[in-house]
């Protein structure tokens, strides 16, 4: 570890004092690395957690050729080339059973979506287009123009018997938790939930429950913090507010590191006067303070105290969700076990003009709204990095990159949305 910050600054251009966010973001996924510690339990627990296994399909899904419509099961050949064809109603395919009657050439057989096609049929011809002749169960007078195969799933049309259906680093939503069910998989190998120890920072913060006293300003950064790591899957160990008291700070960042895999801190990373911290973290461990040509949440720590990885964010409230959902995100997906990906962005019009400084990456908090069924984005009112109510009535942030200046409205800029953040 003591090469972490030699490493750093053998980098080609890294200069501590004015990092771009990609460049930011792309040295610490580079450092950090899954912790080692695997799991195996029930399916379910699986859920926003990351695969340590191939899971190879033991069996196709479908498991048998089956249809996927109701409607009547035919053999393609028994029909005539043009014009209608009279089938003989042999029998009922429900789903669930297999369907055990005997075939002759001409023979159609009823059939419910999911029923195993009998032997023999090869086409499935919807219930909507026939008409029955001498009632429900004697005879079905088929349209032409039927196509061979058609309406029927595959047996292993899904997943193939014996093929990967999941490959490890997947992180399992609830498409991947339904799609091991339909593979009948019991239990998974999973990669261990990532421990993450929060405190917040500084001699101003209160406690709820506790009238405020003058000055004071209720700790909301370790709520937000909480709920974005609880959403992300983590292991949230909330150690509460400390103060700007060096030997506080020493011990809760010791206790901290020691039981966690990350410690995230809020405050005290400026280089304001009362900011111990920095000092702090640079004696117990290794720990590079950057200023990141972003707004908000320009000062940021990152390091190692002891052998846990530390990501000191700034104090305000806005800075601390948007560092963490553009570089603790990002880290905290890679540790636990899954390759991030960017999240996606797109461009819409912007309804108003927005005020952007050349020279940083800007991420103003916007809203998609529908304006004659176009998508557009609106900003959210005052965007200073206290005030939270703006990230509460946002439903994207607005990316207005490093070079951009101000922007007129109906210019188009890069949203990413926040929904189906984690
Ligand atoms: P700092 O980065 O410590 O200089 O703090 C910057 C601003 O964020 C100050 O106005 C702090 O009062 C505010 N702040 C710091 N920590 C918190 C917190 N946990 N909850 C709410 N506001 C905070
Ligand atoms: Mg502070």
């Amino acid at each position: 570890m003591n090469s972490l910050l030699q490493t750093l600054s053998c980098l080609d251009d890294y200069d501590p004092n004015s990092m771009t966010v990609d460049r930011a973001r792309n040295i610490i996924l580079d450092l950090v690395t899954p912790p080692p510690g695997h799991e195996r339990g029930f399916v379910r627990l699986g859920l926003n957690r990351v695969l340590a296994e191939d899971v190879i399909a033991p069996v196709n899904v479908p498991a048998h050729d089956n249809s996927a419509m109701d409607g009547y099961a035919v053999r393609h050949a028994d029909l005539a080339p043009s014009g209608e064809t009279r089938l003989n109603i042999a029998g009922t395919a429900y789903a669930g059973r297999t369907y055990d009657g005997v075939l002759k050439p001409g023979d159609a057989v009823r059939i419910m979506t999911g029923a195993c096609v009998p032997p023999g049929l090869d086409s499935i011809v919807i219930q909507e287009v026939v008409h029955l002749e001498g009632g429900e169960d004697k005879t079905v007078i088929i349209p032409p123009g039927q196509r061979v195969g058609q309406n029927l799933r595959r047996a292993g049309e899904d997943l193939q018997a014996g093929q990967p259906a999941l490959n490890k680093g997947k992180l399992l939503r609830p498409a991947e938790i339904g799609l091991l069910a339909s593979l009948g998989q019991v239990e998974v190998t999973l990669h261990r939930r990532i421990r993450v120890a929060v405190f917040s920072t500084g001699d101003e913060l209160g406690s709820l429950g506790k009238p405020l006293q003058p000055g004071q300003v209720y700790d909301s950064n370790s709520y937000t913090l909480w709920g974005m790591l609880e959403r992300l899957g983590c292991e949230v160990m909330d150690m509460g507010m400390v103060k700007d008291d060096p030997a506080a700070l020493e011990e809760a960042l010791l206790a901290a590191a020691a039981s966690s895999d990350v410690v995230i801190t809020s405050g005290g990373v400026s280089v304001g006067e009362a900011d111990f911290i920095r000092a702090l973290m640079a004696r117990l461990g290794k720990v590079a303070f950057w200023k990141i040509a972003m707004k908000p949440g320009r000062p940021m720590a990152f390091g190692k105290i002891r052998n846990t990885w530390l990501f000191g964010l700034p104090g305000n409230p806005v800075a601390v969700m948007v560092a963490f959902y553009q570089f603790v995100r990002p880290a905290l997906l890679k540790m636990m076990g899954t390759q991030p990906a960017s999240l996606p962005s797109f461009l819409v019009p912007s309804l108003t003009p927005l005020k952007k400084v050349p020279g940083r990456t800007e991420f103003q908090r916007g809203r998609l709204i529908q304006d004659n069924g176009r998508w557009c984005v609106q900003a959210t009112g005052a965007q200073g990095s206290g005030i939270l109510s703006s990230m509460v009535e946002a439903n994207c942030f607005i990316v207005l990159e490093h070079e951009r200046g101000n922007i007129a409205a109906g210019e188009m800029v890069n949203v990413q949305a926040m929904e189906g953040l984690v």
